[in-house]
């Protein structure tokens, strides 16, 4: 990659931290090594990830598809970054598969699917914004690293390590951080404008769901939320409103598997997102009955039944998955 060249970086459907900040730190960084760079995704993202630098110039293909379609058949280079399906990003998908340009994927779930050239995938990454540093240092170039290279990477790992909790955040992690912060990575700042920046409704809706809408089943370690069109509608939803609120059930006493379901639109799929603890492997389960995929412990999928069709399946597979669930 001596001689300037096109690049695409595509990032997957309904961004969230670690795939914008993957994506954007990996654009600065090709820029300063005067790359032409496009960034597209195939929808947009939540207000609190709107502030991040270069997110202004993603071009979302929902919106702008010719434009996105475009910027792929143009490239010489296309780099799919936190996901391995072309699934997850739907018709953006096609073009990649047909395109002519080198393919690289960066990512860090498991089992990825064998669409692109050249391959940087860690399972044991706490996030792709660690997998860029590390594709970064391993071109031996952390001197092009500056302030907002170090900025969108460290959201990235942070979202995706749940600020540090979750057991995917190893001595690694921490070193890479380490290092972002003596490029300038501004932590406190950054934390605030991803966590403390939210609209009233948001919070207003976060608590009807935890009063209302929580339901625990402590046989079965389980404890969901459901939210439908009208619920979301009352509490004028936007993109990202509900992100986190999956982890609400899981820190309830002795619950190990939690889920969320929300009706976006009226007549639109259903979008699952699955948590756990410790064994119970919410990949599996998401990939085998709703269509998704994820982490061991953090996967997502959807279904195109109603809402009540789609709690009753939920409902009805945990009884098979008793034994696994009391495992926890
Ligand atoms: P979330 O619940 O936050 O949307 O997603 C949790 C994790 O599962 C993320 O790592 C995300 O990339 C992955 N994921 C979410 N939805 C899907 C899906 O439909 N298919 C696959 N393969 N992975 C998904
Ligand atoms: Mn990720």
């Amino acid at each position: 990659m001596d001689e300037p060249q096109k690049v695409a970086i595509i990032m997957h459907k309904s961004p969230d931290g670690d795939a914008i900040g993957s994506s954007l730190g990996m654009a600065h960084f090709l820029k300063k090594l005067g790359h032409k760079v496009s960034v597209l995704s195939p929808n947009g993202f939540p207000d609190f990830l709107a502030w991040m630098p270069g997110a202004k110039n993603i071009l979302t293909y929902d919106t702008k598809p010719k434009e996105a379609v475009k910027a792929i058949r143009g490239a010489d280079f296309i780099i799919c970054l936190d996901f391995n399906g072309l699934k997850r990003i739907d018709e953006l998908g096609v073009e990649v598969a047909k395109a002519d340009a080198i393919i690289m994927m960066i990512d860090h779930h498991p089992q990825p699917e064998n669409f692109a050239d050249l391959v940087f995938h860690s399972v044991k990454a706490s996030s792709t914004g660690e997998l860029v540093f590390d594709f970064i240092e391993m071109l031996d170039r952390k001197d092009k690293i500056n302030k907002d290279i170090a900025n969108c990477l460290y959201v990235g790992i942070m979202t995706d390590t749940g600020s540090f909790r979750f057991s995917s955040t190893t001595t690694h992690t921490h070193y890479v951080v380490a290092e972002l912060m003596e490029k300038g990575a501004e932590i406190s700042k950054v934390y605030k404008l991803v966590n403390d920046n939210n609209r009233e409704q948001r919070m207003k809706l976060t608590g009807f769901a935890l009063l209302e809408k929580m339901k625990i089943l402590p046989e079965l370690s389980t404890g969901f939320i459901a939210l439908s069109h009208n619920d979301l509608k009352r509490f004028d939803y936007r993109d990202g409103d509900t992100e986190g609120l999956v982890n609400m059930p899981l820190s309830v006493q002795g619950v190990a598997f939690s889920a969320l379901f929300t009706e976006k639109s009226e007549d639109g799929d259903i979008r699952i997102s699955f948590r756990s603890k410790d064994k119970f492997d919410v990949n599996k389960f998401a990939r085998a009955h709703f269509n998704g995929g994820g982490h061991l412990n953090a996967a997502g999928g959807s279904s195109d039944l109603s809402m009540d069709e789609t709690i009753m399946k939920f409902l009805g597979l945990l009884s098979s998955y008793k034994k696994e669930l009391a495992g926890k």
